[in-house]
């Protein structure tokens, strides 16, 4: 029998590698649903493919859909539409694997749908666990929901830790034996650049990723340390530990995913060469391993690592984000928030690189923080904190 597998988001990049993995083992998996927001061709190319049962697009572009559908003979594929649709693919009871691949804030609800349905859920959208951390985890454990991480460092963390920790207690201190968490970061695109020069980079340079070919939202976020800084928010939650417990090394090769140290003076790492193929094989099948093209790693090709600490007064956003963490509540959902916005001014040179950081800074100071207690509360607080973040923008003449 092969399970079936909806793919949230399948027309991205981490889409498009969940695919790649998937054809690979048709014995395996069946693509049951999918979802896409704007790149129409690719989708109906994947749908002549794989002949999902359902996607799932905006509601303004569903009746462009059906039209090609009609022209291609692909009547009998179910258009649903909106967040709606979103959310009944997310936890359709056909599906056992859910691929929650949207990026931002968009991915929140049918994420969270997932997880209550009890689905194995491959978590790349961090976004939606960083804006919903305890409640996204709680909904985990009382669904018997498995919540696997994609993100590579994550996966990393998670194939290093003692197989059972995902059953310890949640106690925001590390369990059987572990001491630290080392979450690696290439440094992006910029590590090198002063702090004089990354005052005029542009989206382009920004998103042009030294290891990882990605979406452009994440690829900007890699380039200011954001991206590390959600990735240290997303590990707490995961893996329940407070944050002083999580320490960001810079090793430039991104061949070392991440790292766990234990009491006993051990550090385990997983390598790897950086491709997304490798830790979505894996929480796909866990605790089997899945085939990918992905090659072996060769150690006399790869001859060097290297390690630094971030620089923090270059890439503030890593702070900012760890602040945010250590002071709980809403401050993390505020502090996604306002990032989107500024990462999309950046992307549309309304605003500088190093401006970025700066709007994020300034909607956390400006926006009440409060207990997330539940997900109208933190969809409320990411709606303020968006305004917020827009009109600062606006202030300084983005
Ligand atoms: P991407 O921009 O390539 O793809 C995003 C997907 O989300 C697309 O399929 C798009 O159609 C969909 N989407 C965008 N806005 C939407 C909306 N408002 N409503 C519904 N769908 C929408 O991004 P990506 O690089 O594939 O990243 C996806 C997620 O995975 C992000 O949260 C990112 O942080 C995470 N992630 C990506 C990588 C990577 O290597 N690309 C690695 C780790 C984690
Ligand atoms: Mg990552």
């Amino acid at each position: 029998m092969t399970q079936a597998v909806c793919i949230l988001g399948v027309t991205g990049s981490i889409g498009q590698s969940t695919l790649k993995v998937l054809e690979q083992h048709p014995d395996q998996y069946t693509v049951f649903a999918v979802s896409a927001y704007s790149r129409l061709d690719e989708l109906l190319e994947i749908c002549k493919k794989y002949h999902p049962k359902i996607v799932v697009v905006p509601n303004e572009k569903a009746f462009e859909l059906q039209q090609r559908f009609n022209q291609e003979n692909l009547k009998q594929i179910e258009i649903l539409t909106d967040e709606a649709g979103l959310i009944t693919i997310a936890e359709h009871v056909d599906v056992d694997i859910v691929m929650a691949a949207i990026v931002g804030a968009a991915g929140l609800l049918p994420t969270l749908a997932a997880v209550k349905a009890g689905k194995r859920v491959l978590l790349a959208n961090k976004e939606s666990l960083v804006m919903s951390g305890d409640i996204m985890m709680q909904a985990a454990k009382q669904n018997n929901a498995l919540l696997l991480p994609v993100d590579s460092e994550h996966n990393a963390i998670f194939q290093s830790l003692p197989h059972n920790y995902l059953n310890t207690e949640r106690t925001g201190q590390p369990q059987l034996g572990v001491s630290q968490i080392l979450l690696t970061a290439s440094g992006g695109p910029f590590l090198n650049h002063s702090l004089e020069q990354l005052k005029d980079v542009t989206p382009q340079q920004a998103c042009k990723h030294p290891n990882w070919s990605m979406g452009q939202k994440i690829s900007v976020d890699s380039a200011t340390l954001m991206n590390k800084g959600l990735e240290l928010i997303e590990a707490c939650h995961l893996f329940s530990i407070s944050e002083h417990f999580v320490t960001v090394v810079v090793h430039p090769q991104s061949i070392i995913h991440s790292m766990v140290q234990y009491v006993d003076g051990s550090t385990l790492a997983q390598m790897g060469n950086p491709d997304m193929c490798t830790p979505i094989a894996h929480a796909l099948a866990w605790p089997k391993r899945l085939a990918t093209h992905v090659p072996a790693l060769n150690l006399f090709e790869t001859a060097q690592l290297n390690f630094q600490s971030p620089d923090l007064v270059k890439f503030p956003a890593l702070d900012l984000a760890r602040q945010a963490m250590r002071a709980g509540g809403l401050a993390p959902t505020i502090l996604n928030a306002a990032n989107e916005i500024a990462v999309a001014a950046f992307l549309q040179q309304r605003i500088r690189f190093t401006q970025i950081a700066e709007v994020v800074e300034n909607t956390l100071q400006t926006v009440q923080n409060a207990k997330a207690e539940n997900i109208d509360i933190i969809l409320q607080t990411d709606m303020i904190a968006r305004q917020i973040a827009e009109k600062y923008i606006v202030g300084i003449g983005g």
